[in-house]
């Protein structure tokens, strides 16, 4: 085995690498026979966590039962690349382009809800490793180091703080000769544990009286004469009200199908650096990084340096097929690998220890999908498109404000009042996710918007940054 891609994928586990831990927490017990509550929630990933936990904070007499078909942090919540992000609008470049009047109310619900949860971990005593260290937006290409600039006045006229690096400046920074400029932006971001926030986040809702069954798949939800009831394998929960906070999964509620994509994202993470490659590669801020593009990748130190390397190769599968069996896919995962040895050459010969996919929940405009159905009696939040861990506890309050029938700030915005373009049914749907992921990679080459992504725009579809 000559070839350095094959070797650093030799002895590699599929599993994630945040929950493959000693210290993860027992299962909690699947659900047993008839239970009444006044809310379900279904899907244990941060929307639905925070959903529990906001509610029961709301009324702690409250019965609120939550079901979670494999284990807490069974999606994206304990797959992701641990950025935390302050943006509700999957970016600033995003928002300003869709809702650019709602833009200063944005900005602000999306900054106070990621301070929010830095204050619910603290508070909870939740260790999630989080560091408030921004992030670093490189370009690797001249045509993205072309878009630097730009990028730099829309952080500023946004009230970021944001500077520009040149390709000196920032391979000083972090080590790669790939470098041919950077944004280092200081604010708007963290990194955190997601399996230990989410973790975190159950131990605090089962703390206030919330009822967590793991291993318990909802399979229907129904109107009853005074609220819903949700069927499960082993049981069912009648309640008053249900939040549906399934991700990318294949929803109970039919119409999330034609509003939500599931698209498969891969991740590898390193062995440890050693002591010299840490001190070779620089990285003092420790901040998150991701390239300039539509197809980029995003890469962090965890807390034992090694590096977590993720993204690129986006992949969806005819019909929306989500079975874990499309969780293994060779091609995907070299691929990642051969890009890492690109960015790090001086860091040839390491190894990966971890290596996984997870699913993430696209919807046309990158934004989530919010409404209602049976009557007010069931809302969802759905389709964070990648950028969801800090946004679910944002989705998940504004699907609470839903089911109290409650107009806030949040059930006021456009972002949340109208609905996402619809995919269209296959075999278009195929042929569009074809088409389109090869008009973006074009994009990528060349930093010309062609015809046809132009014309998503202007439907308000598609992928703006
Ligand atoms: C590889 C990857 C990397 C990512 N990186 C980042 C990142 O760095 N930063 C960022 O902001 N976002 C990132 N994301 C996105 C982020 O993880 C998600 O947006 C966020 O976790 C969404 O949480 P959720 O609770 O809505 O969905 P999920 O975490 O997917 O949770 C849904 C849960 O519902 C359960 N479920 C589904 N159907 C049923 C059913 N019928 N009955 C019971 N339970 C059911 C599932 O098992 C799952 O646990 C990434 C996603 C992936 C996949």
């Amino acid at each position: 085995m000559s070839d350095p891609v094959q070797r650093s994928l030799a002895d590699t586990v599929h599993t994630p690498f945040w929950s493959d831990r000693p210290d993860a927490p027992e299962p909690g017990a699947p659900l047993a026979g008839e239970v009444e509550a006044d809310l379900v929630v279904v899907g244990g990933g941060f929307t639905g966590l925070w959903a529990c936990l906001l509610a029961i904070s709301e009324d702690p007499t409250a019965t609120v039962v939550l079901l979670e078909s494999d284990r807490i942090g069974h999606g994206g919540t304990g797959r992701n690349g641990g950025f935390l992000s302050a943006s509700l609008t999957h970016g600033l470049a995003h928002g300003a382009a869709r809702w650019p009047a709602e833009m200063p109310l944005l900005l602000a619900l999306g900054r106070a809800n990621l301070a929010e949860i830095i204050a619910t971990a603290a508070a909870e005593g939740i260790d999630a490793s989080i560091e408030v260290s921004g992030k670093s937006v490189v370009a690797t290409t001249d045509v993205a180091a072309r878009a630097l600039p730009g990028l730099l006045a829309l952080h500023q006229q946004w009230g970021e703080q944001a500077e520009l690096w040149d390709a000196a400046g920032a391979r000083a920074d972090v080590a790669s000769p790939t470098y041919r400029g950077a944004l280092r932006v200081r604010t708007g971001s963290a990194l955190m544990n997601p399996a230990r926030l989410a973790w975190g986040l159950a131990a605090a809702a089962r703390r206030r009286g919330v009822r967590i069954h793991e291993g318990t798949r909802a399979v229907s939800v129904t109107r009853t004469p005074t609220g819903v009831r949700v069927s499960a394998r082993g049981g069912a929960v009648t309640a008053r009200r249900a939040l549906l906070a399934t991700g990318a999964y294949d929803p109970l509620l039919r119409r999330l199908r034609a509003w939500v994509l599931p698209v498969y994202d891969h991740v590898l993470v390193t062995e440890p650096l050693t002591a010299d490659q840490r001190t070779a590669l620089g990285w003092h801020d420790r901040q998150g990084i991701t390239d300039v593009g539509n197809q980029f990748h995003y890469y962090r130190l965890t807390e034992d340096d090694r590096i977590l390397w993720g993204g690129y190769d986006a992949i969806y599968y005819w019909g929306n097929q989500t079975d874990a069996s499309r969780e293994h896919r060779d091609a995907s995962h070299q691929l990642l690998a051969r890009q890492f040895f690109e960015t790090f050459p001086m860091l040839t010969g390491m190894r990966f220890t971890h290596k996984w996919a997870g699913l993430i929940d696209t919807t046309s405009r990158f934004t989530p999908v919010f409404g209602t159905a049976l009557g007010g009696r069931l809302a969802y939040a759905v389709g964070y498109t990648g950028l969801g861990t800090g946004a679910a506890r944002f989705g998940a309050q504004v699907a609470l404000d839903l089911l109290a029938g409650a107009a806030t700030e949040r059930t006021r915005l456009r972002m949340v009042r109208s609905r996402p373009v619809p995919f269209p049914p296959e075999p278009l749907r195929s042929a569009v996710v074809w088409l389109t992921r090869a008009e973006l990679a074009r994009e990528d080459r060349t930093g010309r918007r062609g015809p046809w992504l132009g014309m998503l725009d202007r439907l308000g579809v598609g992928f703006t940054s």
